[in-house]
């Protein structure tokens, strides 16, 4: 199929003056939102809008080539633009202003940091990245968080930082030294009072021991009869569970263990017991998602109680500044 380019349309912005001059000198990001064989072409409304598999998208379209011969369907717009179909799609515009303004700068930070121009694309609609939802992600309240922050990312010593986030730390966050091996200055663990008592903060879960037995290759254990929780580190994320049986003591990553459990189910690293109970692991834990960086409800909790989202990210990620 013919890689049909169409080109980026100048799009108006949603607040603000006059743009003298015409073009908005911003820079493109193009998303994947799609690869494979055989995907379908988008229908390109006009020269702002397309639709394709059910939702509108703002920008250009284009097909392009990918490795192992596949095709991708990227979606090409101004930065902005992007960031209108992330905001919402992360956090619920029905949150306190000042959070979605802090999720906005922590976006726009991100995907500063992943426009790559010798790449066929810069980033995927999914959380691999972050949530893009096209039109159909957007909200007023998402659009009035970018545009309120525009222009502004997080810098360390001069340089646009390496953020991240998750959806709540579950009282403390977590070192990216001890979540991606990679120690960053200002992605530290240290304790988040604010998102004690919040959706996510504590959960319970019972996973069948049968499944996670043959997914981790536990038989030679024997008969189990304990689980502990070993290696805390400063995070106070167990990096080992060490499951104790009737022949031997078999020691698994916390990783390992969460994937044959499921994302879904074990909900995050930072367990606090994991119990046999009949056929299945009684487990108990804290928070969702990785712990790193911004807890997205303490800074819910934040912005409810009177913070800026300028003093939301200074506390999430210490001795940055805003740029
Ligand atoms: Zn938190």
């Amino acid at each position: 199929m013919g890689a049909a380019l169409v080109a980026l349309p100048r799009v108006a912005r949603a607040t603000g003056g006059l743009d003298v001059g015409g073009a908005v000198k911003e820079p493109a990001v193009r998303i994947l939102l799609a690869s494979g064989a055989n995907i379908p072409p988008p229908d390109q409304l006009d020269a702002w809008y397309f639709a394709w598999n059910g939702r509108t998208y703002r920008g250009g379209f284009a097909f392009v080539p990918l490795l192992g011969g596949k095709q991708g369907l990227i979606d090409v717009v101004p930065l902005d633009s992007y960031l209108y179909g992330v905001v919402s799609s992360e956090v619920s515009p029905a949150w306190p202003a000042e959070a979605q303004k802090a999720q906005a700068i922590l976006a726009r930070t991100y995907v500063t940091t992943k426009l790559r121009p010798d790449k066929p694309y810069d980033v995927v609609a999914t959380d691999s990245d972050q949530h893009y939802g096209g039109i159909d992600g957007e909200s007023v309240e998402g659009r009035g968080a970018v545009d309120a922050t525009a222009g502004k990312i997080v810098t360390y010593a001069g340089s646009i930082a390496h953020v991240a986030f998750s959806a709540c730390c579950g009282g403390r966050t977590a070192d990216s030294a001890d979540v991606w091996s990679a120690s960053v200055p200002y992605l530290l663990s240290f304790a988040d009072p604010h998102c004690a008592g919040t959706p996510a903060y504590r959960w319970e879960a019972r996973v069948p021991y049968a499944a996670v037995q043959q997914r981790l290759d536990l038989g030679r254990a024997g008969a189990l009869r304990s689980v502990q929780l070993r290696e805390l580190g400063s995070s106070l994320r167990p990096r080992q569970l060490a499951f104790a049986g009737s022949a031997a003591t078999v020691e698994v990553g916390t990783d390992q263990f969460r994937s044959a459990a499921g994302a879904a189910v074990v909900r995050s690293t930072f367990l606090r017991g994991v119990t046999p109970s009949g056929d299945d692991l009684l487990v108990t834990g804290n928070g969702r998602g990785h712990g790193v960086g911004m807890c997205q409800w303490g800074a819910r909790e934040m912005a409810a109680a009177g913070s800026s989202a300028a003093e939301i990210v200074a506390f999430y990620f210490p001795k940055t500044a805003l740029g």
